[in-house]
């Protein structure tokens, strides 16, 4: 069966938190992985993220990355200071989740997530930024055995890579085993015009697979169609990780970066969510039983 996984911010409102209580908490659920922000790695002494990393290989559970790429660091900026600069702080990103044996980045990590402030006729000055500062980042990304899984997110969040079909182009052009795509059921929802059709566009360039409802909440809550999407990952034969990323709570800074300005779940507190994550992780396991994935 494909391993599952939660999204660290399910629970926690900033992006910094204790992991080890979500690298037990998602054990205890159930969960295969836990993904978090890579961003606070850089804060983290090599000691603390080996102790995590031991937590995790103890639990059973891997440690996959995500990460909104802060503006200041824009590899799509025209500005070759801040895009230079944007390459390197990658790059660090990447030698740190190899000191925890980490594989996988998603997010917003080919630009700086956000959509520039400008009246923009044509992005293909910033395509070709990006695309020029990953040439860079993959090498390292070569080097320390991890997958860089270039996220299509909807219009609101970034310029550059919308669709599959956007995202599989900008993985051709950088031309290295260790880049590929990831789509997103909540981006799809926005910006495909048919989600089954685009998961089979994508076939086996698919490194990675987050879910979550038309209103970010916990797969099989909202009005997505979880056969057109389970139907297609079992057309393409998709062997790869799902990681579900819902958000429903309002505050904090998760709530200001992803728009949550309401709750989405009665009462959301602990109790509440880790409900909702053991019915997210049982909903995932019948829909790949029911569609000859597991
Ligand atoms: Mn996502």
């Amino acid at each position: 069966m494909n391993k599952l996984g939660i999204f660290m911010n399910f629970w926690e409102k900033n992006w910094d938190a204790d992991h080890k209580k979500y690298i037990d908490k998602a054990a205890k659920i159930g969960f295969d992985i836990l993904e978090f922000q890579a961003q606070p790695l850089l804060e983290m002494s090599d000691d603390h993220i080996r102790e995590l990393r031991k937590r995790a290989d103890d639990a059973g559970i891997e440690l996959t990355y995500s990460l909104g790429l802060d503006r200041n660091y824009d590899v799509s900026s025209l500005d070759e200071t801040m895009r230079l600069g944007g390459v390197k702080y990658l790059q660090n990103i990447i030698r740190k989740m190899q000191v925890g044996g980490g594989t996988l980045l998603s997010g917003v990590s080919y630009a700086g997530w956000g959509c520039p402030n400008v009246v923009m006729d044509d992005k293909r000055p910033y395509w070709e930024q990006s695309l020029k500062s990953m040439k860079e980042i993959v090498k390292v990304a070569e080097e320390c055995g991890v997958t860089y899984c270039v996220e299509a997110v909807n219009r609101f969040e970034t310029c550059l890579i919308n669709t599959a079909a956007e995202a599989l182009d900008y993985v051709a052009q950088v031309d290295s085993p260790n880049i590929g795509v990831l789509l997103d059921t909540y981006h799809m929802n926005i910006e495909e015009n048919n989600i089954g059709d685009a998961i089979r566009l994508v076939g086996n360039k698919l490194t990675s697979f987050h879910t979550g409802e038309n209103n970010r909440t916990a797969p099989g809550r909202g009005h997505l169609d979880w056969d057109e999407i389970f139907g297609a990952l079992a057309d393409i034969n998709y062997k790869g990780r799902i990681v579900s990323e819902p958000f429903v709570m309002q505050g904090g800074e998760v709530g200001r970066d992803i728009h949550v300005f309401r709750d989405l779940v009665e009462n959301p507190c602990e109790a509440t969510i880790d409900a909702e994550a053991a019915y997210l992780l049982n909903f995932e396991k019948e829909m790949l039983k029911k569609h000859g994935m597991a």
